[in-house]
């Protein structure tokens, strides 16, 4: 993209000027491009408080860089996010859009958890320091109090007895539910999943799932791209079917995987299940 263009972000369209009540995420006609490439073409999502919303569609079709804008990783073109509330990366003034100062960004982020694929856990630090870095960091927690949030929810993800092992001597699912418990550290009131599980061996995906599932019944919203369509049918409350940067169609997993409407949707599926 030009400076200008990632800088300059264009409203368009009659976008409502402010978040509708009770909703933890709402996105309004989001638009983004990478130079030439269009990758999102209007994407409406809206997600409530509590509620886990999976996130399908076939590779390139946007996935990982809507959940990148959600929390401002890559600026938006045109369009709105909201969460909780609060407009992400902006500020409306006079019917403009400014852009935050970047500590404002950071204040935002924080908020918002985030795991990758890829569980990007620092290799030169425990499990423990890998957890309570962050908290002592940015939000200038006390080491006792870091630590002990850190131990708690180092045994919730079933990993009470590796708080001083390094990253290298876990396996790829016990080094996401540290990656996972790193993101929870944060106390943070959404987390976007990209993808958990498809760099694990198939069976270490189950532990992994395990503790999302846990995760949602204990009322964290959540927005997660992933394949496992079995876990999207039994945890998901929507599904959202993305392809060609837009949201193809939305509704419960069961309907849809059961009576997808569009052919795109159709297809996709008659690949996975
Ligand atoms: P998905 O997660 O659904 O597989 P992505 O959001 O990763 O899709 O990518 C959508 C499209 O955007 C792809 O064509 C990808 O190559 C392109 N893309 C993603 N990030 C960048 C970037 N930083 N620069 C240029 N192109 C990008
Ligand atoms: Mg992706």
């Amino acid at each position: 993209a030009t400076a200008q263009g990632a800088d300059r972000p264009a409203v368009r369209g009659t976008v409502p000027p402010s978040a509708q009540a009770g909703l933890m995420v709402q996105a309004d006609n989001v638009h983004k491009s990478f130079g030439s490439l269009e990758v999102l073409r209007g994407v409406d999502l809206a997600v409530r408080p509590g509620e886990v919303c999976c996130v399908l569609g076939p590779s390139g079709s946007g996935k990982s860089t809507f959940l990148r804008c959600v929390n401002h990783l890559e600026k938006i073109n045109a369009g709105r996010i909201w969460v909780d509330g609060e407009l992400i990366g902006y500020r409306e003034r006079g019917g403009k859009l400014h852009e935050l100062r970047e500590k404002e960004v950071a204040a935002q982020r924080r908020s918002i958890g985030m795991v990758f694929q890829r569980f990007n856990l620092f290799p030169h630090m425990t499990v423990l320091e890998n957890v309570v870095e962050a908290p002592i960091r940015v939000r200038r927690e006390s080491r006792a109090t870091a630590r002990d949030r850190a131990e708690s929810l180092l045994g919730r993800v079933g990993l009470a007895d590796k708080l001083s092992s390094y990253p290298s001597q876990l396996s790829g699912g016990q080094q996401q539910r540290v990656a996972i418990a790193r993101a929870l550290a944060m106390e943070p009131q959404l987390m976007l999943f990209d993808e958990p599980t498809s760099a694990l061996d198939p069976e270490l995906v189950g532990e992994v799932l395990d503790v999302m599932k846990d995760l949602a019944r204990d009322g964290m919203t959540m927005i997660v791209v992933t394949h496992e369509i079995g876990f999207a049918r039994e945890v998901g409350d929507s599904l959202v079917f993305m392809d060609g940067g837009v949201v193809v169609e939305s509704g419960s997993p069961r309907d849809l995987l059961a009576n997808p409407r569009h052919d795109r949707t159709k297809a996709f599926l008659a690949k996975v299940l």
